[in-house]
Formats: C-alpha cells, sequence, structure tokens
C-alpha cells in the first residue's frame, strides 16, 4: 500500500526534476535569510546561481553538528519565530543537544511522511498504534504521533517508560501496531513475561522500530518475542524527526528516502569525497522543503550505504541500508574499526545469550580494551552451574569475534536482568578512557 501514490512513484527523472526546483529554492533561501549559509557560500566561493544540475551541490560547503551547536539555539533558522509552530531538540545522545524548529507547514509534511510510514508498514485507519516513543523534546513521540492521526489510526499517546501500565494498556487496548526503539520492544517483552502475560498472544501484528541501530538478528528476536512483523524506520531531528526513510512492507529490505524532500549523498567521512551509490559512507542529507531550519549538505556521521535497485512495492524512492552505526561511535579496538550492532548481531547469533549488552572500552598503556558484557538467557543460566558450560560459551563468543569481526575482546557473562534496561534509546558502549 502506497500513502502518496502520486509522489512516491514519481519516474526518476520526474522526481530529479522536482529536486533540482526545490534544491534551487532552497539554496537561494538560505542565502538570503540565514547569515551563517551565506557566510560558508562565500568563503567556499559558490553561489545559489552555480546550481544548474544536482551535481553541482557537490560545489557547496557541508553543514556540520559543530554548526548547529556553534549557531545554537536559532542562529540557523531561516524564518522568523512568528512562523514557528514547534520546537524540539535532538536527544543528545552523541553531546550536546541541537534545535529543531518546525513551521506550520513543516509539521504537515512530517505528519505526511509519518503517515506514509505507517501505510509502507502495512497499517490502515483500522489500526490501533500503541506509541511508546518518547514524547517531549525527542522528536519521536509527536512525530509518529501526527503521522498515525494523519492516516486516520487511533493512537495511544502512551510515551516511553512506565513500563508495567505500557503492559497493561497492550492487553486491555489491544493495540495491533507498537512504536519504540528495537531495545525498548525487548524490555517490554522481557518484563511482560515476567509478569506472566503471553506476549505473543497480543493483538499486536506490526512493530515500527527506529531510532538506535539493530541488526537483522535482533528483527528476529522481537518478531519471535512479540509474534509481529518488525519494520524499520529511520531520522535525526535535525532533518525532521522520524520518517525520513522507511523500509517497506513488501521487500523489508532498505529504507525508501522520501526523496521528494531530502535529497541524499555519502561521502567518506573521512576527505568529504562523494561516493558512487552501493559504496559504504556517511549519509549526508539536504531538507528540499523543510521552511524554519533548511539544512544544506547536513552530515549525520551516520554510516550506511544507498541502494538505488527498482524495488517491488513500486516506490521509485532510493533505499538505505541499516545505520551500521554512528561515525562517532565507531569503536577502534587495537586498529579494528567496529560498530557495536556488529557486536551485536554475533552474540545474537549464539544460543544461550540475550541480545543485553555493554561494551566497555579501556585503555591498557597504548592500548584500547574491549570487554563485552552480556546477559545469559534465564533457561542458560539456571542450568549454569557447571563452570564448563559456561565457559565454553564465553569461548565461543570470543572466538567468532575474533573471526567475524577480527577483535580481541575479554568477555563476561552476567546474570540475566544485570543490565539496565532502555526506556528509549539504550547505552551499549561505556567509555572509561575519557574518565
Ligand atoms: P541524537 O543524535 O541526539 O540521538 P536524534 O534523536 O535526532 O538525536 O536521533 C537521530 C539518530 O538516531 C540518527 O542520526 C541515527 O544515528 C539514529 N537512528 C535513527 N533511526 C535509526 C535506525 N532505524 N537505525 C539506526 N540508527 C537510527
Ligand atoms: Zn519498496
Amino acid at each position: 500500500m502506497i500513502y502518496n501514490e502520486e509522489f512516491e512513484t514519481l519516474p526518476r527523472e520526474a522526481l530529479g526534476a522536482l529536486q533540482l526546483k526545490r534544491l534551487q529554492q532552497v539554496v537561494s533561501r538560505v542565502h538570503s535569510n540565514v547569515d551563517f549559509y551565506k557566510k560558508s557560500f562565500d568563503k567556499a566561493g559558490v553561489s545559489p546561481a552555480d546550481l544548474k544540475t544536482l551535481d553541482d551541490l557537490q560545489r557547496f560547503p557541508f553543514t556540520t553538528k559543530q554548526d548547529l551547536r556553534d549557531n545554537y539555539p536559532f542562529g540557523l533558522f531561516a524564518t522568523p519565530m512568528s512562523n514557528v509552530v514547534r520546537l524540539h531538540a535532538s536527544s543528545g545522545t552523541t553531546g550536546a543537544s541541537t534545535v529543531a524548529g518546525y513551521t506550520k507547514r513543516d509539521i504537515e509534511i512530517w505528519a505526511e511522511l509519518m503517515g506514509r510510514c505507517f501505510v509502507a508498514a502495512g497499517l490502515t485507519k483500522n489500526d490501533i498504534i500503541h506509541n511508546a516513543y518518547g514524547y517531549g523534546l525527542f522528536t519521536g513521540g509527536l512525530g509518529a504521533h501526527y503521522g498515525a492521526e494523519k492516516i486516520g489510526a487511533s493512537v495511544i499517546p502512551m510515551s516511553g517508560g512506565n513500563t508495567k501500565r505500557q503492559i497493561m494498556i497492550l492487553q486491555d487496548f489491544r493495540p495491533t501496531a507498537i512504536c519504540c526503539t528495537p531495545s525498548y520492544a525487548l524490555n517490554l517483552a522481557e518484563q511482560g513475561r515476567a509478569m506472566g502475560v503471553d506476549m505473543r498472544a497480543l493483538a499486536l501484528r506490526v512493530g515500527i522500530f527506529g531510532a538506535e541501530p539493530w541488526s537483522e538478528k535482533m528483527r528476529a528476536e522481537i518478531e519471535k518475542a512479540l509474534n509481529i512483523t518488525a519494520m524499520n524506520i529511520y531520522g535525526l531531528s535535525e532533518i525532521m524527526g522520524p520518517g525520513v526513510a522507511m523500509e517497506c512492507s513488501e521487500v523489508r529490505e532498505g529504507m525508501h528516502i522520501f526523496e521528494d524532500h531530502f535529497l541524499v549523498e555519502t561521502i567518506n567521512p573521512k576527505t568529504g569525497e562523494v561516493l558512487p551509490p552501493g559504496e559504504e559512507g556517511e549519509l549526508v542529507f539536504t531538507t528540499l522543503t523543510k521552511e524554519a531550519v533548511p539544512l544544506i549538505r547536513y552530515r549525520t556521521r551516520d554510516i550506511s550505504r544507498l541502494n538505488t535497485a527498482p524495488c517491488r512495492c513500486g516506490r521509485t524512492y532510493h533505499r538505505m541500508g541499516r545505520v551500521m552505526g554512528r561515525s562517532d561511535d565507531m569503536l577502534i579496538i587495537r586498529g579494528v574499526n567496529v560498530f557495536p550492532s556488529q557486536i551485536e548481531a554475533v552474540m545474537v547469533g549464539i544460543e544461550g545469550l540475550e541480545p543485553h549488552y555493554q561494551l566497555i572500552v579501556d585503555r591498557e598503556g597504548t592500548l584500547d580494551t574491549l570487554e563485552v558484557q552480556v546477559e545469559l538467557t534465564e533457561k542458560q543460566f539456571a542450568g549454569a552451574d557447571e563452570v564448563k558450560v559456561l565457559q565454553k560459551l564465553e569461548g565461543q563468543l570470543k572466538k567468532d569475534m575474533k573471526d567475524y569481526l577480527g577483535i580481541t575482546a575479554k568477555v563476561k557473562l552476567v546474570e540475566p536482568n544485570t543490565i539496565a534496561r532502555s526506556e528509549g534509546k539504550a547505552t551499549r558502549v561505556i567509555d572509561k578512557r575519557k574518565l
């Protein structure tokens, strides 16, 4: 099912023409309205008139998270505050949070794009959506809320936390879909089971999960625990919030980027060079229709790759692969680059381990060390008086990390329920080097 047939299936050529027209408009608007862009364009020796094709964008400078922080809170706004109807801020997962502002039209477009996401996930006005993304400054809650209303579904504005109550509502209101972070979905499933609730027998059939990296293995885990189809959604508050890209239920291989509103590039994060589609790199977005805070060539620090192959679902938008992690989450363990999500993928493959884990990075002399703390399943723990069995599990995880990722790490198996559960974005890495 497609929410906006006209735009979501626009032939690539027409889409390109639309993008160029919108790009020219937004670039000249920020050039005249935002001091920061006037200066940065001048410095790079480019002006809006240089934009004759989409490729000309490559001559324009990047905008970075640091630029947003330097202009905190409202320095990059392209419209007077009297036109702004909403303010949000990023979660601040990797530092000071950045501010997002929306005009009425920005909110309308956001609601439509979230609506497109829900429809792509197979939801209709007949669905009841349990929205456990946090409401508040975080864009997840309200973003999903407006999208759910947009398609006429019934939305339960649950927000994050208060897990026992959530489980009660899941039983009583019988929602058919749930939105939250993937780590919170697992947390819910686990706490529900502990309360004696059959979490597979709820009315839920679809889950829409995002806001943090997760793996295919974790998808399988969630689908099994909740007896649902789990879908991946991507977004970031600087660009809009959730709903920048979404998987389609037909294929579930990569997330379609709503390219009529966002122009995407992948770059080599070290050199800034634009990469051909398909190569892994940092995603860079330009907002094409945002009024309040348009961003030109915003470096997300998210590492992914683009897939330009046509999709069976009929959408003509290119797809982005799973975000393996952010360049600032990447660990370098004795020279080997690794993302937490890759370690997660390895451990989820081992029977007896739960995808509840923490990575402790430290330094011994000049070398960085990694300790992986991971929980045993209840079943494994109950039968774990045999030291040999645990040693074998530990050994296997160590070996798999070495074989698949090339890293040497200490492994510590811990009792079920000892690693703090997330109610939003999970904290996977504890970096003791900075302490
Ligand atoms: P913060 O950067 O402070 O966490 P946001 O709340 O705006 O702020 O989160 C956006 C970030 O969340 C993205 O840049 C990306 O790193 C991560 N993210 C969002 N959706 C996904 C997803 N489906 N898979 C992996 N990472 C995601
Ligand atoms: Zn598709």
